[in-house]
């Protein structure tokens, strides 16, 4: 039996496995379909501390991997598929077998919604983003585009409107779900430009770059092309919690309920970074809260122990 088990490898999961195993409680972790997070989809991390000159995320993610190993963490390169989170132990389907585990920290993260758009995949990085505070500063002096109408895009538009020359704010209708007062801002903002209701066809790619985009009108259909040098998808997070979800509370779009900072309303479960988080969603808090988790679960096996 398991005494921690962490399922997730991002940030939040792997700071939580530093912590774990220098407490001596041979955390497993199972990384699930993308080892390392949403910090391997991105280039440059230049806003996590301790690295003055920037570090690529995918590094960042093997160092923090290498980090746990050397204390002991077991990774497991498997996915959790099913969960029994009734009574501890708690059980955890993983292939053909069932895991125990005294104690569970949950740290499988918001995996962002993209368009789908021609060549997506290879443009991410290369003028597609998910995240203006990431990314946004390679942008600086330049032109680009957000999309979205909900209060993330408005966000992004007056985050990004500080360093780019102009931003286009592309929405497929004319109502927004962003809160009047962001979207008021943000069409006060004299360097964002709204484009409305317009869908985006593809991106206009020169050199393996993105270079404008193709947009369509939605009520016209007519087809205009803009110059830009990046898009930003702020369209919304899945948080994946799908497997938890018959025992542990969520709210109405998934993410997991916390209470006394990682504790979800299963005691001994515990919740870190964007899957309990849809607020900050950076790698510096979601490891802030593996370490709150880690440190968390040390206390309810201390506290379990002394009871027996
Ligand atoms: P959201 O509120 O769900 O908005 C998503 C937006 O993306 C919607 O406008 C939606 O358009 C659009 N969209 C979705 N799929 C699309 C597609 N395939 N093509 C084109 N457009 C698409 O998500 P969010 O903005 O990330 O916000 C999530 C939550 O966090 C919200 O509760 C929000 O209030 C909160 N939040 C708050 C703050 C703040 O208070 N400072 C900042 C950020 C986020 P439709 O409207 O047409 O469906």
């Amino acid at each position: 039996m398991n005494k921690v088990t962490i399922v997730g490898t991002g940030p939040a999961g792997l700071t939580a496995a530093i912590y774990a195993a220098r407490a001596q409680l041979q955390p497993v972790v199972y990384a699930g379909l993308q080892h390392g997070g949403q910090l391997t989809t991105t280039t440059e991390v230049e806003n996590f501390p301790g690295f003055a000159h920037g570090i690529m995320g995918p590094q960042l993610m093997t160092d923090m991997t290498a980090q746990a190993e050397r204390f002991g963490t077991k990774i497991v390169y498997d996915m959790v598929t099913k969960t029994d989170l009734s009574k501890p132990p708690f059980k955890l389907w993983v292939g053909k077998d069932i895991v125990e585990t005294q104690t569970l920290i949950i740290a499988t993260g918001a995996t962002a919604k993209t368009l789908n758009l021609p060549g997506e995949s290879t443009l991410m990085g290369r003028g597609l983003s998910t995240c203006a505070t990431c990314d946004g500063f390679f942008y600086r002096g330049r032109k680009v585009a957000v999309t979205g109408g909900g209060d993330s895009a408005m966000e992004e538009a007056m985050y990004l409107a500080n360093l780019a020359t102009e931003v286009y704010l592309i929405h497929r209708r004319e109502q927004f779900r962003a809160s009047p007062i962001m979207v008021e801002r943000a069409q006060k903002d004299p360097k964002i430009k709204m484009m409305i209701p317009y869908v985006i066809e593809e991106p206009v790619v020169k050199d393996e770059v993105v270079a404008g985009l193709k947009l369509r009108h939605r009520d016209t259909g007519a087809i205009e092309e803009i110059e830009v040098d990046g898009l930003f998808m702020a369209i919304g997070h899945t948080p994946n919690s799908e497997v938890f979800k018959p025992w542990i509370e969520t709210d109405e779009q998934g993410y997991v309920r916390v209470r006394e900072f990682t504790k979800t309303n299963v005691e001994g479960v515990f919740a870190a970074g964007d899957i309990s988080d849809p607020n900050f969603r950076q790698a510096i808090t979601a490891a802030g809260m593996g370490c709150q988790a880690a440190i968390q679960a040390q206390r309810y096996l201390e506290h379990l122990e002394a009871s027996h």
